[in-house]
């Protein structure tokens, strides 16, 4: 009997994949960090694993290359940094329970508070271990999703004021439209925002740090940078928007492969896939790829491409959990193991996380953020 083969599962492997070019998102940071005033502190966000690159290698990279900290939204994300040795200032995001409290300083993190009852909570910590609590006071300027109500800043300055045990670090809020040519609201925002800073200075809260801008305010409201921008996105060198402004040199981070792992060849009025969605009108070659809607890919029907060879195919047939069909009738040099990209560059060819994102009837993000952990992520550069 043999000795079982040593092996990391995560090491096994598979035909489909997510490369993560890191010198591309070094490049991207070095590129982002140019773009801001000395002062201005470059906070990448690696909530999601770094919108699915994964946060660890991500932020190390970042942290390298002009990032000066990080944010996440979960203590279990924070957790996966600091236990691989991250030391920079991590934020969460988003807003907490009071179980999560005690976690908060156990793994030396700042925190977003957007209701004045975990403030106090936080200050009586604070104040029981005799080191303050660093916070970034979250203000609901107009997202109407976390922090403190704008109209309401005025009646709590005050008693944020008599907290003792809470180092005021930060105030924030959050752009509800950024990357679109309608900038009327986010102005709106901006203003309350520094109306409430004004309010709670009066007050004698001071937060050292102010920030409002995501990755589209980044790009187009240069007057709202504040002293932090926090970025997600666009490190990934992905535009929010069609219409936000470009950033020259900002290259994708990364691409999704796949190799063609069968072929069958199909005579005309030959079938594929369940329901027998697709016929072929002529005979056929159709190439197998072993990813699926399992993997995140949009479960479409028909629609959405390949490339392969340096020509894009088209998807034939319906996505299935394992396994998706390409027509490769127009490669035929095509064969199996030749390295297909559903997401990515192929010389003169690209499928955008935006094409994906039309796929999914949803937005770039949610292209990044979807391709599930079943694909082994292949880090490539620094
Ligand atoms: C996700 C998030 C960001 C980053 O947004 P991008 O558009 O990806 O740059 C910034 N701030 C908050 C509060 C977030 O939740």
């Amino acid at each position: 009997m043999s000795a079982p083969l040593p092996r990391r599962t995560a090491n096994l492997p598979r035909s489909a994949w997510v490369e993560v070019d890191l010198a591309a998102l070094a490049q991207n940071f070095r590129l982002l960090r140019a773009e801001l005033h000395a002062p201005t502190r470059l906070l990448y966000v690696v909530k999601d694993d770094a919108y699915g690159l994964g946060a660890v290698r991500a932020s190390q990279v970042a942290l390298a290359n002009g990032a000066d900290q990080l944010a996440v939204f979960t203590l279990g994300e924070a957790a996966e940094l600091r236990d691989a040795g991250i030391r920079a200032p991590i934020l969460l995001l988003g807003e907490r329970l009071t179980d999560e409290l005690r976690w908060v300083l156990e793994l030396s993190l700042e925190t977003c508070v957007g209701r004045i009852e975990i403030a106090q909570q936080l200050s009586v910590l604070g104040r029981q271990r005799g080191r303050p609590v660093p916070v970034h006071l979250k203000i609901n300027t107009g997202m109407n999703r976390f922090g403190l109500p704008w109209r309401r800043v005025v009646d709590w300055s005050r008693e944020l004021a008599a907290l003792q045990g809470l180092e005021f670090v930060g105030a924030l809020g959050h752009f509800a439209q950024s990357d679109e040519l309608e900038k009327a609201f986010a102005r709106t925002q901006q203003a309350r925002f520094e109306e409430c800073v004004a309010t709670l200075r009066a007050a004698g809260v001071q937060p050292r740090l102010l920030h409002h801008c995501n990755s589209g305010g980044f790009l187009d409201l240069p007057e709202a940078h504040f002293d932090i921008v926090r970025v997600g996105l666009l490190a990934q060198g992905v535009f929010p928007s069609s219409v936000c402004r470009r950033l020259p040199g900002l290259r994708p981070v990364m691409t999704v492969k796949a190799r063609v792992t069968a072929i069958q060849d199909l005579e005309p009025g030959d079938t594929v896939g369940y329901g027998m969605r697709w016929r072929a009108e002529r005979p056929s070659r159709i190439g197998v790829l072993s990813l699926g809607y399992g993997d995140g890919f949009p479960r479409v029907r028909n629609e959405g491409s390949a490339l392969v060879r340096g020509l894009r195919v088209p998807i034939v047939g319906g996505i299935t959990m394992d396994a998706l069909m390409i027509d490769l009738t127009d490669v035929p040099a095509a064969e199996v193991g030749d390295e297909t990209v559903l997401m990515g560059r192929q010389g003169e060819v690209e499928i955008t996380a935006h094409d994906i994102a039309a796929l999914k009837r949803s937005v770039s993000y949610d292209a990044l953020t979807g391709w599930r952990a079943r694909l082994p992520r292949v880090y490539l550069g620094p």
